[in-house]
């Protein structure tokens, strides 16, 4: 911790103007730049992304000997839907079929993916969820078997991790 300055001071702006957006009589509208670095924890989920950056598919699995599903999950869950119990971590194939495709043109918020590209649904032998993926070559069609490829080498540690292409 630092002491309390007691000093007198010489104090000066040291920012950029921002500039006017707009303006009337009667207001004015300021540009006001900002960025921020959101951090988000991955917190039970950390294993799926730790598993991409790895070249592992990680599902999770409840085994509550009660539970009437017992199902695996894909994406994972930290608990059980079926029954609130906690799940435990499983690798599953990363290969598949295609379930269903779209095409997309406008990418969400924090994908960076260039448009328009083919949205994949992959089923998974073993999994009870159906996974939702990108391709990255070819076209798609359904039943169409493809394998995932990780980004093991610089990765973003996100979804981006894992893509798929046809097997
Ligand atoms: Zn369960």
């Amino acid at each position: 911790m630092s002491k309390a300055y007691e000093g007198s001071l010489t104090t000066k702006y040291i920012g950029t103007p921002s500039g006017l957006f707009d303006q009337s009589d009667d207001f004015w509208v300021i540009n006001f730049p900002r960025s921020f670095t959101h951090q988000h924890t991955y917190g039970l989920l950390t294993p799926f992304f730790r598993g991409l950056t790895e070249g592992k598919l990680m599902a999770t699995k409840c085994t509550n000997p009660e539970c009437s599903e017992n199902s695996t999950w894909l994406p994972p869950r930290a608990d059980c839907p079926d029954c609130y119990a906690r799940t435990e971590w499983v690798q599953v194939p990363s290969e598949g079929k295609i379930y269903a495709y779209t095409m997309l043109d406008y990418a969400g918020i924090g994908i960076e993916m260039e448009t328009p590209y083919w949205q994949i649904d992959v089923q998974i032998e073993g999994v009870d969820t159906i996974f939702k993926g990108w391709l990255k070559q070819g076209k798609p069609v359904t039943g169409m078997p493809v394998k995932a490829e990780f980004r093991t080498e610089d990765p973003t540690y996100t979804i981006l991790d894992i893509c798929w292409v046809p097997k």
